[in-house]
């Protein structure tokens, strides 16, 4: 077989994820693999006829993962602030009226989530959880990030789920499909959707105890969210299923079976200590949007109860409906601001490792480490940084203004 030629990537740091912390190194990589991680003079006497590349005031970091977005929203774009903060249900009125105003599909939804999905690229992500329910994602085909996309249902009535429950049996065989929230879903819908899931070994993602509007209709069947439901439409009376314990989207879906190691519940800002609990002994992931959170003003997710908890949450934007500027280099930016005591190695991990093993592609990305793959990122450094302390720190807080290079 023809020698695939070995090129050392050397640079004055290198950030694994893997364990050990930032320093000097280098990465020996061939056939879009990494043969080996390690120090320069090491990788040099390993691999004598290797090409070497120098990657001055630069640092070696894996490629990131954005654990949920909404490519075909991108075109709702909002131009200035929110203009009802802290109010859920006028928000997703709002949404719903400028997706009626503007349209769900067409040239201008699918030109739009091209640009997002660029600008993924360029930003150094290297895979997405994209959650639609138009075919928009279908039509975004070719080079980029690896595009996990996800068909939504919704329904929250008992017609709603049955007819839901008709369509999804006549998805395509492969096809990942999986439920909006617990709010706007029957909970015969979200289980026929997960059992799908789970007989295909599929990701489950959904948005759970995002506000405190959601909160309030789980654990007690009325409130704000409720009375939107009903005046569009949404209602039924059948949303409260029997003997099951409501008092939080979390220990609901436990208690419908829907939570294990591959349902990732998005958001997770109203979830108290006993609900995190249940998380880990049900092994579920968390994703945190702390830019779209904030967007809205639905609160901060209890970060340091999750870590207390063994679980290391990912990250992601959500789209461009409830967050300004779709940067997971941003979004580690306001997790940072949000939780200052957080370690910004956590945070690093969180925006890479977790995300990979969350979507299930940690054997190729998440850390730099032999055997994976040889994509990842060269970001460039300002001068001035002399510690693995303040390397960590201009990861974590140097925003959208990074600009990381593919190797
Ligand atoms: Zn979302």
């Amino acid at each position: 077989p023809p020698v695939k030629p070995i090129i050392i990537h050397r640079a004055p740091w290198l950030v694994t994820v893997a364990g050990a912390g930032p320093a000097a190194g280098a990465v020996a990589v061939a056939g879009g693999r990494i043969l080996a991680v390690g120090e320069f003079t090491e990788l040099r006497s390993g691999y004598p006829g290797a090409e070497v590349r120098d990657h001055h005031n630069c640092a070696l970091v894996p490629p990131l993962v954005n654990a949920h977005i909404h490519l075909e929203l991108s075109h709702l774009a909002q131009p200035g602030p929110n203009p009802v903060p802290g109010s859920f249900t006028a928000w997703v009125a709002g949404l719903l009226a400028r997706r009626e105003q503007l349209g769900a599909t067409g040239e201008n939804v699918v030109a739009a989530a091209r640009q997002t999905l660029d600008q993924q690229h360029r930003s150094g992500v290297i895979a997405l959880a994209d959650i639609g329910n138009t075919n928009t994602a279908a039509k975004l085909a070719g080079a980029g990030p690896l595009v996990l996309h996800f068909r939504e249902f919704l329904g929250l009535t008992r017609n709603a789920a049955r007819e839901n429950l008709a369509l999804l049996a006549g998805e395509p065989e492969m096809n990942r499909c999986t439920a909006h929230a617990p709010y706007s879903t029957h909970a015969d819908l979200i289980t026929g959707l997960k059992k799908r899931a789970r007989q295909r070994g599929h990701l489950f993602p959904l948005h759970v105890a995002e506000s405190a509007a959601e909160n309030e209709l789980v654990s007690s069947g009325s409130g704000e969210l409720k009375d939107f439901l009903r005046q569009r439409g949404f209602w039924d009376d059948s949303f409260q299923p029997t003997g099951i314990d409501n008092s939080g989207s979390v220990r609901y879906l436990h208690q419908l079976g829907i939570l294990d190691e591959r349902t990732l519940c998005v958001h997770c800002v109203h979830v108290g200590r006993e609900e995190a609990g249940l998380l880990a002994a049900d092994k579920a992931r968390v994703c945190l949007c702390p830019g779209s959170n904030r967007f809205l003003g639905v609160g901060r997710a209890p970060v340091g109860l999750f870590l207390q908890h063994g679980i290391l949450p990912a990250l992601g934007t959500d789209s461009l409906a409830s967050n300004r500027e779709l940067s997971m280099w941003r979004e580690m930016r306001l997790l940072h601001e949000d939780h200052p005591d957080l370690d910004p190695a956590a945070i690093l991990a969180m925006a890479t490792l977790s995300g990979a093993t969350a979507l299930g592609i940690g054997q190729d990305y998440g850390t730099l480490e032999p055997g994976k793959s040889a994509d990842f990122l060269a970001v460039p450094l300002p001068g001035g940084i002399r510690t693995p302390g303040q390397l960590l720190d201009y990861l974590v807080t140097g925003g959208p203004a990074i600009k990381p290079v593919w190797i």
